[in-house]
């Protein structure tokens, strides 16, 4: 299993060792190139309105939404989640967004005065997962067609529609490699139901 790590901000080295713990192979993404033969991609967190402003620079925007749209497996993390989000609350004014998952989210949801928080999750279909939150989202509407994984309170922050998954949380962090792998076992279920 190919996995691309988006490399133009955040923890790209973390979520490649984790996809390799998961045993994928994984490969950088700083070009339109290095979007060849993905089975599947991680965005990473970061800061959403600088990974946009830098999408549009590497000239990778509209070649990673015309692989997302067309079915490439995508798992967004914390500033990854907003960029696959179709709406932005908080955002600003000329943030630039992959979109393609039918969610609503609220950019530093948790407050300014919470930038980061630890907490123990349960994440269906994954099991206990240790949520590392850092200035993180929160999932404000979850279109029909999306699965809520795991809640904080009653604002999901872990989604799935589809070939899309997005947490707010950043699992590279703790060592634990739950969600990584379970985003390459369904890479892995795909490659056998096609
Ligand atoms: N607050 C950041 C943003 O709005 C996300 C933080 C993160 O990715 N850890 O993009």
């Amino acid at each position: 299993m190919r996995v691309g790590v988006l490399a133009l901000q955040g923890d790209v080295r973390e979520h490649v060792r984790a996809l390799e713990g998961a045993g994928a192979s994984a490969v950088p993404v700083k070009r339109v190139s290095d979007l060849d033969d993905l089975d599947g991609i991680v965005l990473p967190g970061g800061e959403s309105t600088t990974m946009g402003k830098l999408l549009t620079l590497f000239d990778l925007l509209e070649p990673l939404q015309a692989r997302i749209s067309g079915g490439l497996p995508t798992y967004g993390t914390c500033a990854g989640m907003i960029l696959l989000a179709s709406e932005v609350l908080d955002g600003r004014s000329d943030q630039r967004l992959i979109g393609g998952l039918d969610i609503t989210v609220r950019r530093n949801a948790f407050g300014s005065q919470v930038h980061s928080f630890e907490q123990d999750l349960t994440v269906e279909g994954v099991g206990e997962v240790h949520g590392v939150f850092i200035r993180a989202p929160w999932v404000e509407r979850a279109g029909s067609s999306v699965d809520v994984l795991a809640s904080v309170g009653e604002h999901p922050v872990a989604v799935r529609q589809g070939h899309l998954l997005a947490t707010s949380f950043h699992p590279e962090l703790t060592g634990e490699g739950r969600m990584h792998e379970f985003f390459v076992n369904t890479l892995v279920a795909k490659r056998e139901d096609s």
